[in-house]
């Protein structure tokens, strides 16, 4: 894992979306839904969309129904940082990249087994990294 990665407003501005930036680096929300992984079954890894770092496995990933990508546990322990959020009249954990501090969602504690945890992560803070292709045995 990397040093920490540390940029402008002007910088991120310049390298993400105006929905990518307005989530990652201004803790945004995305309508539920909306995002290109909310309901994704694709194998792979999804990593950060603002320095790449690995967050999370697809083989973590659930179906919470939520309407964002939702996962039971982070790819290490390292990969993601907590902390308490009071914003908007709840009291919530937000979940942020450990390496460049952008904002992923919030995690609660109503996920399955085996940690209970439910990582509501915004599609827009995430970009998928395919597996690597399965060579068939035919031919
Ligand atoms: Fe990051």
């Amino acid at each position: 894992m990397g040093g920490k990665v540390t940029k402008s407003n002007d910088q991120w501005r310049a390298e993400l979306t105006p929905e990518q930036y307005g989530v990652s680096r201004e803790k945004g929300t995305e309508a539920p839904f909306s995002g290109d992984y909310a309901e994704s079954k694709t194998p792979g890894v999804y990593v950060c969309v603002c320095c790449g770092q690995e967050l999370f496995s697809s083989q973590t990933k659930y179906d919470s129904g939520s309407g964002w990508p939702s996962f039971w546990q982070p790819l290490s322990p390292d990969s993601t940082a907590t902390k308490g959020d009071a914003s908007h009249g709840m009291r919530r954990t937000e979940v942020t990249c450990s390496r460049c501090d952008a904002h992923l969602g919030h995690v609660f504690d109503d996920g399955p087994a085996p940690t209970n945890l439910r990582y509501c992560i915004n599609s827009v803070s995430l970009d998928l990294n395919l597996g690597p292709e399965t060579d068939t045995e035919e031919g």
